[in-house]
């Protein structure tokens, strides 16, 4: 493999969404992080998600002492996925690395992914060893997710893989010729390959602040990837029909010649209104999952930007926006 330069350009991506609690301790540690790997071309990039506290403010202020930092202020909250994706293509570096802004990245990593960068890797890869930061039920929820969408997709994604990874210029550029608007980056990434390489880490806690990811929103996230990744649940649909008209047409004839043999009997209410209502689940989750896939492409065929930008910070984009 090719040896790299020592020293490339680090940008460093954040999404920040009511994060007021957190951004102090986010830039200390980051920046020291950074000084101490005697880095000195990098730049902050800071995506406000459409805050409702102060984060912006906050974030502007930095921008203004600190002038590695680079504030995209979004219009409204997009989501995490398009805060990233905005966040990406705003950055100028030969290395991207997204973070979350709540430390619950460690930023020390950052050392060894630039070390397995210079080392030729594309794609470095940050795999928590243990979430036990995480409740019971998010653990069990992610494995299953993990399960069932590695079966499902072509695609698979690493298991307990986030956002955080290191990715050289090659990659973001690959990964913006990506058109789709929906973007589960999770499997964007993992879609566009390139040669990656895995370091391990245990997750902390936030520093502050609360989770902006409740249990409907995971569930949501998780039927997105599937759907993005895969067109699966629409041939099992497909299997289930087939099963089921099977089993009704070896019932009725086993109905038919029962009746020719001993002539028409009236019970069998109880078992008539089980099929009934069985069949009518099995239709309405098939319709639910062809809506889902319908959806999908009417939500595509807008073709709406996936974010908005309200207006950027920071010293080099100050003077774009004044230009
Ligand atoms: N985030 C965002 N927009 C959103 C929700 C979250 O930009 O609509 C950011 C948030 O500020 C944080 C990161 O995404 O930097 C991860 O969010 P969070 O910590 O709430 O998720 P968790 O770590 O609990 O999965
Ligand atoms: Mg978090």
């Amino acid at each position: 493999m090719l040896a790299r330069q020592p020293h490339p350009r680090v940008s460093i991506v954040a999404p920040f969404y009511n994060e007021s609690d957190a951004i102090r301790h986010f830039f200390a540690k980051v920046t020291t992080v950074l000084d101490e790997l005697g880095c000195t071309d990098y730049e902050i990039v800071c995506v406000n998600d459409g805050s409702k506290d102060d984060t912006l403010t906050q974030l502007v202020e930095t921008s203004r002492r600190d002038p590695h930092v680079v504030v995209v202020d979004l219009s409204r909250n997009f989501g995490k996925e398009a805060a990233l994706t905005a966040g990406i293509d705003e950055a100028t570096g030969d290395v991207i690395i997204p973070i979350d802004s709540d430390l619950q990245d460690p930023p020390e990593l950052i050392g060894v992914m630039l070390e397995q960068w210079r080392a030729g890797f594309d794609v470095v890869l940050a795999k928590r060893a243990d979430r036990s930061s995480d409740g019971y039920l998010k653990r069990r929820t992610a494995e299953l997710f993990y399960r069932v969408h590695n079966r499902l997709s072509d695609t698979p994604i690493p298991e307990n893989v986030g956002d955080y990874r290191l990715m050289d210029r090659m990659v973001v550029d690959a990964l913006k010729l990506l058109p789709e608007r929906r973007r589960f980056m999770k499997g964007l990434f993992a879609w566009v390959g390139f040669r990656s390489t895995t370091i391990e880490y245990v997750r902390d806690r936030r520093v502050a602040g609360n989770t902006k990811f409740s249990g409907l929103k995971l569930i949501n996230f998780a039927i997105e990837g599937i759907t993005s990744f895969s067109t699966a649940p629409l041939r099992l649909t497909t299997y289930a029909g087939i099963v089921v008209s099977l089993l009704a047409f070896i019932y009725a004839a086993a109905v038919v010649i029962r009746t020719l043999v001993h002539g028409i009997d009236w019970p069998g209410y109880s078992s008539l209104i089980a099929v009934v209502l069985f069949l009518g689940g099995v239709q309405l989750i098939s319709v639910g999952i062809v809506g889902e896939y319908i959806g999908r492409i009417y939500m595509e065929s807008k073709g709406r930007p996936v974010y908005l930008v309200q207006r950027r910070y920071g010293k080099r984009r100050d003077a774009e926006e004044t230009r």
